[in-house]
C-alpha cells in the first residue's frame, strides 16, 4: 500500500503515528541483528520502516533486499531511499522494476550524498541533478504505482539558502511527491516555523519531522557540525557535565526526544520519524514514554500479523511462534481461497528448504552456544525450554517471542518441561475477555474467547502416560513422529481455538488447529532440530548425538482442550 493513504487513513482517526528509519549493515551479522530488531521493534506497529540508499548508492542491493524482507516477510510496509548519486536512467528503470517486482511501492526521492572520498556532489547523468528529476522520472513512467516522498530542511540545506530551498520543496511536491520527511533537528520552534512557512506558499502535505536521539555527544556534535543543525543553548548546557558518560547521554537523548516529539503532538503534528540509527532501544523508549503503546492493541486486527495486502483472515496456529517461515512458505500463493486460509491440496505451502530465506531470529552459531550450552541429558534439554521461560535466554529454535498472554501458565509450562514435555506453543483458554484488553485484537466493544493450547515434543513412553488416562471427549489431540507414525482422536478436523464476537460482524475466527496442516507443519518443527540445534555442535559430540536421537524417535504433539469455559488443559499430566 502507498504509505500516503496510510497517512490519510490515520489522519483520520486523529491519532498519533511514528516510521523508524533504518541504514543497511556492513557485515552479514550485522544484517541478522537489524532483521531481529526490525521483528521486535515491528510490534510497536510504526505505519512503516525505510532503509537508506548508502552514499553513492553503495549499498544499493542491501538496500532493496531489507526493503524486500520486511515488506514481504515482516509485514512491514517499506520504504526504499533512492538517490540521483551514479545512477543513469538504466540503472534507475532496473531499479525501479526490481522494487516492483519486490512488491516496494513507496520511494524516498533524493538527490544524494557525495559519493564515498568525495566531498562534492556531482552528477553521473545530467538528467538527474536534483530529487525532482527522480520525482519526474518516476511520475512520468510509474504513473501513480509508487508512493513517493522527498527530503525537507527546516533549517535549509547545508548548500542552499532556506528560501530558495523551500521553493525547490514545493516544486517537489508539485512534481508529484505525496509527503515530506525532514532532515533532523533539535529546535522544535524552528521545525513549527518551517512547516508554517511550507503551508503558506503551498505546501500541504504531510510534512513528518525526522527526529534523532542523541546516543553519545561526540556523535552529536559531529553530526549537527556536518549537517549545520542548530543545537539549542539549554541543550549544550544540560549535556556539558554528563557528555563523557554515555549511559547518561542516551537517557538524556531519550528524554528530549520525548520532550520535543510531545511539543510537536501538542502543536498538531501527528506524525513522528525517528531515525533509529539501528538501534532498538532508545526509540523503543522514546514510543513508550509518550504513551503511544496503549493503542497497539486496538489496530490488530487478527491476534497474529496479516500479510500486506492479503485478504487472509484465518491462520493455522502451528506458526504462530515462526511467523516469518509461515509467511516464506505460503508467499507463493496468489490468493488465500475465499479469503481464508484454505486446504493444502488448493494451494501448495513453500518448499521446506526455501524457509530459511533469513533466519532473522537465530542468529550465529556462537550465540545459539552461549544461550543453549552442551546438553548431555534430557534434563540438559528440558533446562533450554525452562531458561527459555524465565526469560534466560532470547529463544529457542521453534520461537522467538513468549506472547504476553503465555505469563499466566508460565509456571505450569516450567513444570512440564521439568517432567521431560519440551513444550514449544501454547494458549491458555479465555472466555469472553473485552477485545480493548491490552492482549486484545478485532477493534474496539468485541468479545474473545479462546480454547486451551499445548504443544511440546515427548518421547514414546511419555506420551503413553498421558493418553493412556485422557478424556477423549474433552482433549483432541494428534502426535506424530518424525517417520509419520500418527495417534489421533482428530484425523481430518480443523479446530476454532480463537474467535472474537463484534458489534454488527459474523464471528470471527482467526486461529485454527488443523490436522493437514500440523502434518506440514511437523516437517519444520522436526528439522529444526537438526538445522538449528545440532549443527552448532561437532557432529561426533554426545551433543549433536542427544539431539538427533530426539529428533528421531520424539514424537511432536498437540492437545486442543475444548472445556474452554473453565477447563485447565494440565489437568492432562
Ligand atoms: C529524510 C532524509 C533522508 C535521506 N536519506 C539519504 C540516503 O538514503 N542516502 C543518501 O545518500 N542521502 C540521504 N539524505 C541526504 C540527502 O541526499 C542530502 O541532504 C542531499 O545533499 C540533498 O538531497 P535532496 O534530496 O534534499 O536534494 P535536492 O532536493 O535535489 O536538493 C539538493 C540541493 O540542490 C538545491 N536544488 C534543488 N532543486 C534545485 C534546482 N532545480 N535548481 C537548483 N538547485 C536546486 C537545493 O536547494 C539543495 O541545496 C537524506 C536526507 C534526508 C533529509
Amino acid at each position: 500500500m502507498k504509505i500516503i493513504d496510510k497517512i490519510n487513513k490515520e489522519l483520520k482517526s486523529d491519532k498519533i503515528f511514528y516510521s523508524f528509519e533504518y541504514f543497511p549493515p556492513k557485515t552479514e551479522t550485522g544484517k541478522q541483528n537489524l532483521y531481529f530488531k526490525l521483528e521486535k521493534m515491528g510490534k510497536l506497529e510504526p505505519l512503516f520502516i525505510d532503509v537508506t540508499w548508502g552514499a553513492g548508492g553503495s549499498t544499493s542491493d542491501l538496500t532493496m533486499e531489507i526493503c524486500s524482507n520486511t515488506q514481504n516477510i515482516l509485514s512491514l510496509e517499506s520504504q526504499m531511499h533512492l538517490t540521483c548519486t551514479n545512477i543513469d536512467e538504466d540503472v534507475l528503470k532496473q531499479t525501479l522494476e526490481t522494487a516492483k517486482e519486490n512488491n516496494i511501492r513507496n520511494i524516498l526521492a533524493l538527490r544524494g550524498d557525495p559519493s564515498i572520498g568525495s566531498d562534492h556532489w556531482e552528477a553521473s547523468d545530467q538528467n538527474f541533478k536534483y530529487a525532482i528529476d527522480l520525482v519526474k522520472y518516476i511520475r512520468k513512467n510509474y504513473g501513480d504505482y509508487f508512493g513517493i516522498s522527498v527530503a525537507g530542511y527546516p533549517e535549509g540545506h547545508p548548500q542552499g539558502d532556506y528560501k530558495s530551498d523551500l521553493n525547490f520543496l514545493k516544486q517537489k511536491v508539485d512534481a508529484g511527491a505525496d509527503f515530506v520527511i525532514t532532515q533532523l533537528f533539535y529546535d522544535v520552534d524552528l521545525f513549527l516555523k518551517f512547516h508554517d512557512d511550507c503551508r503558506a506558499i503551498g505546501i500541504n502535505c504531510p510534512i513528518l519531522p525526522g527526529i534523532l536521539p542523541i546516543v553519545n555527544y561526540d556523535n552529536f556534535k559531529k553530526l549537527t557540525e556536518f549537517c549545520k543543525i542548530k543545537i539549542p543553548e539549554y541543550i549544550l548546557a544540560d549535556l556539558e557535565p554528563i557528555k563523557n558518560d554515555d549511559k547518561k547521554v542516551a537517557e538524556y537523548g531519550i528524554q528530549l526526544s520525548i520532550k520535543m516529539c510531545q511539543k510537536l503532538i501538542d502543536n498538531n503534528i501527528n506524525y513522528l520519524h525517528l531515525y533509529t540509527l539501528n538501534r532498538e532501544s532508545s526509540c523503543v523508549k522514546i514510543i513508550e514514554g509518550l504513551d503511544l503503546t496503549k493503542d497497539l492493541h486496538e489496530k490488530r486486527a487478527f491476534p497474529w500479523k496479516p500479510r500486506i495486502g492479503s485478504d487472509e483472515n484465518v491462520r493455522p496456529i502451528f506458526w504462530n511462534n515462526t511467523i516469518e517461515y509461515y509467511l516464506q512458505r505460503t508467499s507463493d500463493w496468489e490468493k488465500f481461497p475465499n479469503g481464508r486460509w484454505g486446504s493444502i491440496h488448493e494451494s501448495q505451502y513453500g518448499e521446506i528448504q526455501d524457509y530459511h530465506l533469513f533466519s532473522i531470529s537465530l542468529g550465529s552459531v556462537e550465540n545459539k552456544r552461549a544461550m543453549w550450552g552442551e546438553v548431555k541429558s534430557l534434563t540438559d534439554v528440558a533446562q533450554v525450554f525452562i531458561d527459555f521461560l524465565n526469560f534466560n535466554i532470547k529463544y529457542i529454535p521453534w520461537c522467538d517471542n513468549l506472547a504476553n498472554e503465555t505469563s499466566v501458565i508460565n509456571n505450569k509450562l516450567v513444570e512440564l518441561n521439568k517432567k521431560g514435555y519440551f513444550t514449544i506453543n501454547s494458549q491458555p483458554n479465555v472466555n469472553g475477555m473485552p477485545s480493548n484488553h491490552p492482549d486484545g485484537w478485532g477493534g474496539s466493544n468485541g468479545y474473545l474467547y479462546q480454547k486451551a493450547y499445548l504443544e511440546l515434543f515427548a518421547s514414546k513412553d511419555r506420551l503413553d502416560d498421558i493418553l493412556s488416562g485422557i478424556d477423549t471427549e474433552r482433549f483432541s489431540y494428534c502426535a506424530v513422529n518424525k517417520k509419520g507414525d500418527i495417534i489421533t482422536n482428530c484425523e481430518g478436523a480443523t479446530i476454532a481455538v480463537t474467535w472474537g464476537i463484534f458489534p454488527n460482524t459474523e464471528i470471527i475466527q482467526p486461529t485454527i488447529v488443523d490436522y493437514e496442516s500440523f502434518l506440514i507443519w511437523k516437517e519444520d518443527a522436526f528439522n529444526l532440530w537438526l538445522t538449528e540445534w545440532a549443527t552448532i555442535y561437532d557432529k561426533k559430540s554426545p551433543s549433536h548425538k542427544l539431539i538427533q536421537e530426539i529428533h528421531d524417535n520424539f514424537y511432536l504433539v498437540f492437545f486442543v482442550d475444548n472445556h474452554y469455559i473453565d477447563g485447565d488443559i494440565f489437568d492432562l499430566f
